[in-house]
């Protein structure tokens, strides 16, 4: 493996136009252009990069599973002359996702059977997921809903318009509205325009969010139009979802800037996969690189257990370490929260590193970031004290 160049990583370049030399700026520019024009049959690859045996034989067997896509923004990025290159590892299908591994589900999550009403998730008290299109600009192969995604498996989002939004109306307990997908950003602006007028019509709901991989995977969707529009519908926030440094090129710092101008704050969630992310090196370079885009670390996930994504899969120690190695050696605001999504349907549970050595009543023993130990007195009862001072 090549020695992690941090200063390369972290700098911004631009891709373009990279394998599309004949296209004007223009069209380049256009996100329906992009999304056109983005690389999906054996064809469309093989005219590019080289195919190794497992991802040829992954693309011919995606049609039934999760289909095949990807941007030509977030093509050029990928390494031609890297085999085991980290961007092509999340987009382009390999022949161990037809493998079947005990413990992975189709629904690994069970979202199913937290829906009531389709297309809306309610798994905890106060908030909610809700689904709002099938549909990404590109797909990653990891994807926890790919039994909805993209279209081409056997079972089919079926969100429950009506239904849902009068669910929020008469369910005062949900202050907070999480829409994702599929891609919600994918959605014309007068669409998703309509959904969140909805929303804030209801009075109980505060809070609002929007999942998107949109600014990463076409970063030309998110113009001033779309960023004027969502404005209006504060406190509005973004999570994003960025894996490696590397997605993080000029365009995709200068959307994410847009959408910071406009108020939004934003999130980021990483997945932890395996020879894309799972290393001190490259998470520090992400998290710091986030930071250069104004987009907060936000969720590490450890990899849910998706049908045929033991090949992405690490260790959940991994995902400890990594963090034990960011804690107070880099900035608090750059540190993600590690998470593993409960199989079966539990939610998000936090992981962290122990720094508790030992606490009993009257101390505890901690030991800092350098394994230097620290003793904290408890709170001492001052019962006594008071007594004498009011005699
Ligand atoms: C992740 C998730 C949420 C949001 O969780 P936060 O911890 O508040 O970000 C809400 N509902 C479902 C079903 C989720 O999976």
């Amino acid at each position: 493996m090549t020695k992690f160049d941090y200063e390369a990583e972290i700098a911004f370049r631009s891709p373009a136009p990279g394998h599309w030399p004949e296209v004007s700026p223009a069209d380049w520019n256009d996100p329906k252009w992009q999304l056109k024009n983005r690389v999906q049959s054996l064809e469309d690859l093989e005219s590019r990069i080289t195919l190794s045996e497992e991802e040829r034989a992954g693309i011919l067997l995606t049609g039934t599973k999760l289909a095949a896509a990807v941007t030509p923004h977030f093509f050029n990025l990928i390494d031609p002359n890297d085999p085991n290159c980290p961007i092509r590892r999340q987009v382009i299908p390999r022949i161990e996702e037809t493998f079947d591994t005990p413990g992975e589900m189709s629904d690994p999550c069970g979202e199913d059977s937290h829906m009531p009403v389709p297309g809306l998730v309610h798994r905890y008290p106060d908030r909610v997921l809700f689904l709002v299109t099938d549909r990404c600009a590109s797909y990653c192969r990891y994807c926890t809903r790919s039994r909805v995604v993209s279209g081409v498996g056997d079972q089919h989002l079926e969100t429950q318009w009506e239904a849902a939004f009068e669910y929020l109306e008469n369910t005062p307990e949900v202050r907070d509205v999480l829409l994702s997908g599929g891609d919600p950003l994918l959605l014309s602006d007068n669409r998703l325009e309509r959904i969140l007028t909805r929303l804030r019509a209801i009075p109980h709901i505060q809070f609002v969010r929007i999942g998107s991989r949109i600014p990463i995977f076409l970063p030309q969707r998110i113009t001033p139009e779309l960023c004027a529009m969502l404005r209006k519908f504060h406190p509005l926030f973004i999570s994003i979802h960025t894996n490696h440094p590397r997605e993080l090129t000029s365009e995709v710092r200068d959307a994410l800037g847009r959408l910071a101008d406009a108020g939004i704050p934003l999130g980021n969630q990483s997945v932890l996969l395996k020879d894309v992310n799972d290393t001190v090196d490259v998470q520090r370079a992400l998290v710091h690189k986030l930071l250069l885009c104004r987009a907060r670390p936000y969720y590490l996930y450890q990899c849910d257990l998706i049908k045929g994504s033991n090949h992405l899969r690490t260790p959940t120690r991994k995902g400890l370490e990594i963090i034990e190695q960011l804690r107070g050696h880099t900035s608090g605001y750059a540190i993600p929260q590690l998470v593993i999504d409960a199989p079966g349907g539990g939610g998000k549970i936090p992981l962290n590193p122990n720094y508790v050595v030992r606490g009993d009543d009257g101390e505890i023993l901690l030991r800092n970031y350098e394994g230097r130990e620290f003793l904290y007195p408890e709170v001492a009862d001052l019962g006594t004290a008071l007594l004498s001072y009011k005699r």
